[in-house]
Order: C-alpha cells, then structure tokens, then sequence
C-alpha cells in the first residue's frame, strides 16, 4: 500500500463529514469567514497527509499491515466511561479506555501543570481508582495506565505496582473511617484551596 492509497482510504468519509460539520458551524452563528472555513478543511487535509505518512512510516519499520496499524494509532475506545464497584463502595468517571489487542488501558486526561518528571501523586491515584475499578467490570488485569497532560501534548505512563494500589487502599480505607467511624482527618491548610472551598464554613480546619 503507497501513502496516496493510505490517504485515499483515510479521506474516505472526510467530504461529507466536512461538509455536515460546516453547515452545523453555519447554524451556530459564528461568524467565520470563507477564509477561514477554508483553513479548516485545508488543514484537515494537511493531518490527513500526516497521518498517512505515519502510517507508512510504521508500516515499513514494524513490518506490520495497515489493519495493526490502525489499531496502533486509532485504537478501540470508551470515553467519559462511568465505573462503580459496589463492595468496594468505590465509583469514578474514566476519561477514556483504550482497548489494544483485549487489554484495558485507563487514560486521565489533564489540562493541568505537570511535574517536571513523570506525575503527580494525586493524578497517579485518580488512574489507579480507575485501573481497579477496570478489572473489576471488564474481568481483567490493568498493568498500566497513562496521564495526557495536555499542556505539554505529553503522555506519561502509570504503572499499576503493588505500591500504588496499596497507596490506593490506604487512602480508601482512611476515607471509610472517616464516614463510619466519625475520625476527624488531619487536613493540610492551604489559603488558596480553603478561600475557594465550598466547604470552609464547616470545616474543622481551626
Ligand atoms: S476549608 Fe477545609 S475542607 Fe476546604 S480545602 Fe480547606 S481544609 Fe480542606
């Protein structure tokens, strides 16, 4: 397959997408011009290029058909998936499940500030309330997930070990005590986060 053939099959459906997706943005009243109508549609074909010559580019070098490829690049997803685990008395909403060769992938994605290196212990958790919450539904085992940190177009894996899921477990079970036991949580205080909290008027931070 040459890269014209690659990006004739990908611009397959592309006109009549383009076209309901310009009569939709006519609808919505937002004033674009011509100009700049036709700079979307040139650089919708501008990424199509690119990704044909991507697919190329892997094709040749991992020696795998376009049908891999394909799965590599656009790979089965979920988005905005909700998860619950009811003995767990657990429930989290995953940004997106990807789905490569029948294992399950949690992704969070982030428009924050990343660390310098890899992520922050708070997003690492997040993900791995989503990795458990996984296995549990879909009957499998999540070795790791990923953070797209938006900011910086950057992906950074998480990788499901012991030590993140007893992380996990530890901050869980603090959270039951505090809901049956009535333990007061040692609560760090932070002037920007409290001005804003909505729960400042209650809390026993004093
Ligand atoms: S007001 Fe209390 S609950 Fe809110 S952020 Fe501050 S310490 Fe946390």
């Amino acid at each position: 397959m040459n890269i014209t053939e690659i990006e004739d099959t990908l611009s397959e459906n592309i006109g009549n997408y383009l076209e309901s997706t310009f009569s939709s943005i006519q609808n919505m009243d937002l004033d674009l011009t011509t100009e700049q109508i036709i700079d979307i549609n040139n650089e919708t074909y501008f990424n199509i290029k690119n990704h044909a010559l991507k697919s190329k580019q892997a094709m040749e070098l991992l020696g795998k058909n376009g049908f891999a490829i394909v799965d590599m690049f656009f790979p089965n997803c979920l988005y905005s998936y909700h998860l619950k685990d009811s003995k767990l008395e657990v429930s989290g909403l995953c940004d997106k499940i990807e789905i490569i060769d029948g294992k399950y992938y949690p992704i969070s994605i982030k428009h924050s500030t990343p660390p310098i290196k890899g992520v922050w212990d708070q997003d690492a958790i997040d993900l791995a309330i989503n990795a458990i919450l996984i296995e549990e539904e879909f009957e499998t085992e999540v070795f790791v997930g990923f953070i797209d940190y938006t900011k910086i177009n950057e992906r950074r894996p998480v990788v499901m070990d012991v030590n993140i899921r007893k992380a996990l477990f530890d901050i869980i079970n603090e959270v039951k005590d505090i809901e049956y036991n009535k333990k007061v949580p040692t609560v760090k205080i932070n002037d920007k986060k409290c001005g804003n909290c909505e729960y400042k008027n209650i809390c026993l931070k004093e």
